[in-house]
């Protein structure tokens, strides 16, 4: 069994769609980013391809790469996915907290780890998403940013 953690931040802007686990929110503001900028999924996969001991996102997706304008951070989890698996890995199962002032997330976060769940091939159960505030405190608290935490666990295949 091994572990990876991942860690993202995401400012919030005018004129983008806010994106979270795949969910397009009902918010005036988005996050702003080369891909489609779901803070929620960079977070994750850098803990799948830590866990995997892959690197991180950044050197499979590079944000200067064109092909990743705007892309769906779901694709990008399904290819981490199959990197993991290739290098001989089971997902055991994923813990997200994401930490932004608003929206609220409850009303979402079961739609959220079922997209990431099929994105990642994981039946139900091991995809777990938290939300808290900041309570008011710094640029996150201020309501211009929304971060996200991640751990994973993977284990060896079986031979
Ligand atoms: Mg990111």
């Amino acid at each position: 069994m091994r572990m990876g953690i991942g860690y993202d931040i995401h400012p919030l802007v005018e004129g983008r769609k806010l994106i979270l686990g795949g969910e397009e929110l009902a918010f005036p503001l988005g996050l702003q980013g080369h891909s489609d900028a779901d803070v929620l999924s960079h977070a994750l996969g850098d803990a799948l391809l830590g866990a995997a001991g892959l690197g991180d996102i950044g050197r499979h997706f590079p944000d200067t790469e064109e092909a990743y304008r705007g892309v769906s951070s779901l694709k990008l989890l399904t290819e981490i996915a199959r990197l993991v698996r290739s290098a001989g890995y089971e997902i055991v199962n994923a813990d997200v907290t994401v930490i932004l002032q608003r929206p609220r997330l409850a009303g979402s976060r079961a739609r959220m780890e079922k997209n990431i769940s099929r994105a990642l091939g994981l039946e139900e159960g091991r995809v777990n998403i938290k939300a808290t505030t900041n309570e008011g405190l710094d640029a996150i608290g201020r309501g211009e940013a929304i971060a996200a935490y991640a751990v994973a666990a993977v284990e060896g295949k079986k031979i």
